[in-house]
């Protein structure tokens, strides 16, 4: 077997069959983590009313099985299986016929792409295991982002630290860059909140950028915050204006930056230190 993954071809092919796979749970953190922690604050809303917590089957990720929004249908295995149900089923419900969310097939296809990316570019090791992680956690924050404006702790504290415990053995960085990457990470953009805030009044961005920022500091190491946050902004600026321009986004509608964080910590973790190297020797 550890033939087999040192070979770049079959751990990129191995490393893509599993995103796919891992894009269908993705699937189910972006759909049911938020409703999870919607449900924990209604419950917590309670307790502090005093009453009792309200009833309410059991929802997490595992249970209760998928169904079809449209019909109730049970999601058999064979339906589930990650973009070849959609395919064989032409996106519809196997049941009642109801179109299927474009968004499952292209959620698995994305993890897929950038699971294989990440194989072929680190090469079987550590760095590779840690690279597929922080590519799932990027797409989920993205997904969920774009869907409900959060970026749940239950994912950002986590890769905060896993970042940390990669670079315990210097996987991408130094652990002195990592965990001052980190609070420079969330320092950073808490400073541009309260600018922005006390000079128009308004909050730009929430606390969850925060932590993002955080997380992306921890697995790269401060160095490469700045090309970091220079992404996200050349990215958000170049796909607010396409909106605009298509008409298809209100000027003052708030765009969320998780997702724009989230593609520039994948370039940066890609690409990062080749670009700085660049753009240093240039200076
Ligand atoms: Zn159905």
């Amino acid at each position: 077997m550890s033939e087999l993954l040192r070979d770049p071809v079959a751990f990129t092919v191995l490393a893509g069959l599993l995103g796919l796979f891992v894009g269908s749970f993705l699937n189910v953190v972006i759909h049911r983590l938020p409703k999870m922690m919607e449900r924990d604050w209604h419950a917590q809303a309670a307790e502090l009313r005093g009453e009792d917590a309200p009833a309410s089957e059991r929802f997490n990720l595992a249970t209760p099985r998928s169904r079809c929004p449209h019909c109730g249908h049970q999601i058999t295995l064979l339906e589930n299986i990650p973009l070849l149900s959609y395919l064989m089923l032409r996106g519809r419900c196997g049941h009642c016929g109801a179109g299927i969310s474009k968004r499952y097939p292209t959620v698995e296809v994305i993890s897929a792409v950038l699971s294989a990316f990440a194989a072929w570019h680190f090469g079987f090791g550590a760095a590779a295991a840690g690279a597929l992680l922080f590519v799932w956690a990027m797409v989920a924050l993205t997904f969920i982002d774009l869907d409900t404006q959060l970026l749940p702790d239950d994912l950002t504290l986590p890769l905060l630290w896993l970042g940390l415990a990669f670079n315990l053995g210097t996987t991408y960085t130094e652990l002195p860059s990592a965990v001052i990457g980190a609070m420079a990470g969330y320092l950073a953009l808490w400073g541009v909140f309260w600018l922005f805030k006390l000079a128009t009044g308004k909050e730009g961005m929430g606390y969850g950028d925060f932590k993002l920022l955080a997380a992306i500091g921890a697995w790269l190491g401060w160095q490469l915050l700045p090309l970091t946050i220079l992404l996200s902004s050349l990215v958000g600026a170049v796909v607010g204006i396409a909106l605009i321009v298509l008409g298809r986004h209100g000027r003052n509608a708030p765009i969320p930056f998780g997702p724009y964080l989230a593609a520039a910590g994948l370039i940066a973790l890609f690409w990062g230190n080749w670009i700085t190297e660049r753009y240093l020797g240039l200076l």
